[in-house]
């Protein structure tokens, strides 16, 4: 048993090195499966060894082999955090196949968290494989049924479009509109609604309290980053919060 955990530890970790991958190149319009990888800082090629996800890292001590340029803590911090989402899944989820589109919907989560945290978009890409996750979501069941996941589809995006479309498309961007459609499949329309009130809360609160510091959000804010870390939240305790909401509401 503790064999299968080390397992999806370690997949987690090697999942999640492909997302630093995504993450790269995606808002870069690079092929994602086309080239070596490289370092960036000398444009040396990197070898398996190189790429141990975590591992290479932490033996290289934060540095490329060949050059010796500091490579950014965000490839290891994006491994590690993959791989501590895809034990959560298997926490909460048990090992069935809901626990693995759990877990591939989270990377897809993380992968959205970060390119649209750093360049302020949301590929489509990204949008189409998160609705393939709430199919694999309703196909393994255990979730909301279908009638809770589409309308779950609308129910967030649809006025999103109306809000984008009266104020000219400068309210909302097209991307936070279509991750909320396939969110919504994913999630139902309860822990939809959820998540756009978690995204709404965090990301005021992060302009708050990061204002003062050297962090501030002085563009934009990405929406679409807390929408997805609102998703995140919703996916694991989302019944929990909207139970414990409702007792507090009707005192049931
Ligand atoms: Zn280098």
């Amino acid at each position: 048993m503790a064999l299968l955990w080390i397992y999806v530890f370690l997949f987690g970790l090697v999942i999640g090195s492909f997302l630093n991958v995504l993450v790269y190149r995606l808002p870069r319009e690079m092929p994602i499966a086309h080239g070596f990888s490289q370092c960036t800082g000398c444009g040396h090629r990197l070898y398996p060894k190189d790429l141990v996800p975590l591992f290479s890292y932490l033996f290289l001590r934060g540095r490329c082999r060949y050059c010796g340029a500091h490579i950014s803590f965000q490839y290891p911090a994006v491994e590690l955090a993959n791989a501590l989402l895809w034990l959560l899944c298997a926490g909460v989820f048990g090992f069935t196949p809901r626990a693995l589109a759990a877990a591939l919907l989270c990377s897809c989560l993380l992968t959205v968290l970060l390119i649209d945290w750093f360049h302020q978009i949301i590929p489509d890409v990204m949008c189409l494989a998160i609705l393939v996750c709430g199919l694999g979501l309703w196909a393994a069941g255990g979730g909301p049924d279908l009638t809770a996941r589409l309308i779950g589809f609308v129910v967030i995006s649809v006025p999103l479009l109306l809000l984008a479309l009266l104020s000219g498309g400068r309210a909302m961007g097209g991307g936070d509109i279509k991750l909320m459609a396939a969110l919504g499949f994913c999630l139902g329309w309860q822990c939809t609604i959820l998540t756009t009130m978690l995204g709404a809360l965090l990301g005021t609160l992060a302009v708050v309290v990061l204002r003062p510091t050297r962090f501030a959000l002085g563009r934009e804010v990405s929406f679409g980053s807390f929408l997805a870390l609102g998703g995140m939240i919703a996916l694991f305790c989302g019944d929990g919060i909207i139970g414990w909401y409702l007792s507090l509401v009707i005192g049931a």
